[in-house]
Protein backbone atom coordinates (compact mmCIF):
# COMPACT_ATOMS: atom_id res chain seq x y z
CA UNK A 1 0.00 0.00 0.00
CA UNK A 2 2.53 2.43 1.10
CA UNK A 3 4.59 1.28 -1.71
CA UNK A 4 2.23 1.84 -4.05
CA UNK A 5 1.47 5.33 -2.92
CA UNK A 6 5.22 6.21 -3.21
CA UNK A 7 5.34 5.60 -7.20
CA UNK A 8 2.47 7.50 -7.74
CA UNK A 9 1.08 5.58 -10.79
CA UNK A 10 4.29 4.63 -12.95
CA UNK A 11 3.35 0.96 -11.71
CA UNK A 12 -0.29 1.19 -13.51
CA UNK A 13 1.74 2.47 -16.44
CA UNK A 14 4.00 -0.05 -16.87
CA UNK A 15 1.07 -2.50 -16.28
CA UNK A 16 -0.86 -1.10 -19.57
CA UNK A 17 1.74 -0.85 -21.50
CA UNK A 18 2.75 -4.61 -20.90
CA UNK A 19 -0.52 -5.73 -21.90
CA UNK A 20 -0.54 -3.55 -25.09
CA UNK A 21 2.64 -4.71 -25.86
CA UNK A 22 1.12 -8.08 -24.79
CA UNK A 23 -1.34 -8.00 -27.15
CA UNK A 24 0.97 -7.32 -30.15
CA UNK A 25 0.48 -3.54 -30.87
CA UNK A 26 3.13 -0.80 -30.57
CA UNK A 27 2.96 2.53 -29.27
CA UNK A 28 4.84 5.46 -28.25
CA UNK A 29 5.15 6.59 -24.95
CA UNK A 30 3.86 10.63 -23.77
CA UNK A 31 4.31 11.26 -28.02
CA UNK A 32 4.90 15.22 -28.58
CA UNK A 33 2.84 16.74 -31.15
CA UNK A 34 -0.33 14.99 -30.00
CA UNK A 35 -2.85 17.28 -27.72
CA UNK A 36 -2.52 16.50 -24.42
CA UNK A 37 0.50 14.16 -24.68
CA UNK A 38 -1.80 10.55 -23.80
CA UNK A 39 0.54 8.16 -22.19
CA UNK A 40 0.60 5.60 -24.86
CA UNK A 41 -0.23 6.39 -28.58
CA UNK A 42 -0.25 4.99 -31.81
CA UNK A 43 -0.86 7.51 -34.41
CA UNK A 44 -1.37 5.17 -37.39
CA UNK A 45 -3.96 3.12 -35.35
CA UNK A 46 -5.32 6.69 -34.54
CA UNK A 47 -5.66 5.47 -30.85
CA UNK A 48 -4.42 7.18 -26.98
CA UNK A 49 -4.55 5.89 -23.89
CA UNK A 50 -4.38 7.94 -20.67
CA UNK A 51 -3.81 6.29 -17.60
CA UNK A 52 -5.31 8.22 -14.29
CA UNK A 53 -4.55 8.02 -11.21
CA UNK A 54 -7.86 7.78 -8.84
CA UNK A 55 -7.39 10.36 -6.93
CA UNK A 56 -6.30 13.28 -8.80
CA UNK A 57 -7.84 12.59 -10.96
CA UNK A 58 -10.88 12.44 -9.68
CA UNK A 59 -12.17 8.65 -10.21
CA UNK A 60 -16.40 8.85 -9.72
CA UNK A 61 -16.42 5.25 -8.56
CA UNK A 62 -13.28 4.95 -5.97
CA UNK A 63 -14.31 9.17 -5.16
CA UNK A 64 -17.91 7.44 -3.84
CA UNK A 65 -16.76 4.19 -2.66
CA UNK A 66 -13.96 5.78 -0.61
CA UNK A 67 -12.04 2.04 -1.71
CA UNK A 68 -10.21 3.21 -4.47
CA UNK A 69 -6.12 3.58 -4.07
CA UNK A 70 -6.13 7.42 -3.93
CA UNK A 71 -9.68 7.92 -3.98
CA UNK A 72 -10.70 9.22 -0.21
CA UNK A 73 -10.56 13.40 -0.51
CA UNK A 74 -9.00 14.94 3.04
CA UNK A 75 -11.40 15.49 5.42
CA UNK A 76 -9.17 18.53 5.97
CA UNK A 77 -8.92 21.25 3.12
CA UNK A 78 -11.83 18.89 1.26
CA UNK A 79 -12.42 22.34 -0.94
CA UNK A 80 -9.23 22.74 -1.98
CA UNK A 81 -8.73 19.10 -3.17
CA UNK A 82 -12.09 19.51 -4.57
CA UNK A 83 -11.01 21.99 -7.02
CA UNK A 84 -7.73 20.82 -8.04
CA UNK A 85 -9.41 17.40 -8.71
CA UNK A 86 -11.98 19.40 -10.52
CA UNK A 87 -9.27 21.36 -12.56
CA UNK A 88 -7.40 18.13 -13.71
CA UNK A 89 -10.73 16.09 -14.71
CA UNK A 90 -11.43 19.52 -17.39
CA UNK A 91 -8.17 19.33 -18.11
CA UNK A 92 -8.49 15.75 -18.76
CA UNK A 93 -11.81 16.13 -21.03
CA UNK A 94 -9.98 18.84 -22.47
CA UNK A 95 -7.30 16.53 -23.86
CA UNK A 96 -9.71 13.61 -24.58
CA UNK A 97 -12.06 15.82 -26.76
CA UNK A 98 -8.65 17.17 -28.75
CA UNK A 99 -7.62 13.96 -29.58
CA UNK A 100 -11.17 12.93 -30.66
CA UNK A 101 -11.21 15.71 -32.77
CA UNK A 102 -8.35 14.73 -34.73
CA UNK A 103 -9.83 11.06 -35.00
CA UNK A 104 -8.23 9.53 -32.24
CA UNK A 105 -9.95 6.67 -30.31
CA UNK A 106 -9.59 7.79 -26.73
CA UNK A 107 -9.35 5.23 -23.77
CA UNK A 108 -8.69 6.22 -20.07
CA UNK A 109 -7.32 3.74 -17.66
CA UNK A 110 -7.57 3.83 -13.64
CA UNK A 111 -4.86 3.52 -11.23
CA UNK A 112 -7.90 0.92 -9.77
CA UNK A 113 -8.37 -0.97 -12.48
CA UNK A 114 -4.80 -3.32 -12.39
CA UNK A 115 -6.16 -4.64 -9.46
CA UNK A 116 -8.47 -7.24 -11.73
CA UNK A 117 -5.58 -7.29 -14.66
CA UNK A 118 -7.76 -9.78 -16.53
CA UNK A 119 -10.83 -7.64 -16.47
CA UNK A 120 -8.37 -4.71 -18.00
CA UNK A 121 -6.31 -6.60 -20.30
CA UNK A 122 -10.12 -7.74 -22.12
CA UNK A 123 -10.90 -4.05 -21.90
CA UNK A 124 -7.52 -3.10 -23.98
CA UNK A 125 -8.06 -6.07 -26.60
CA UNK A 126 -11.73 -4.55 -26.97
CA UNK A 127 -10.55 -1.25 -27.56
CA UNK A 128 -7.43 -1.74 -29.72
CA UNK A 129 -9.00 -4.81 -31.97
CA UNK A 130 -10.90 -1.70 -33.91
CA UNK A 131 -8.81 -0.20 -36.28
CA UNK A 132 -8.54 3.79 -38.18
CA UNK A 133 -10.79 2.25 -40.75
CA UNK A 134 -13.75 1.17 -39.15
CA UNK A 135 -16.84 3.35 -40.30
CA UNK A 136 -17.45 6.31 -37.60
CA UNK A 137 -20.89 4.31 -36.06
CA UNK A 138 -19.06 1.64 -34.93
CA UNK A 139 -16.29 3.70 -33.25
CA UNK A 140 -19.07 5.29 -31.53
CA UNK A 141 -19.38 2.12 -29.18
CA UNK A 142 -16.53 3.70 -27.27
CA UNK A 143 -16.58 5.60 -24.37
CA UNK A 144 -14.22 6.56 -21.71
ZN1 LIG B 1 -10.50 4.19 -9.32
Amino acid sequence: MMQAVRRRGTGIELAVRKIVRSLGLRYRVNPRGLPGTPDLSNQRGCWAIFVHGCFWHGHPNCIKTRSGPHGKIPVSNSDFWTKKIEGNRRRDSVKANALRQKGFRVLTVWECEIRQEQALRQRLAKFLRCDCDAPESSRMGERV
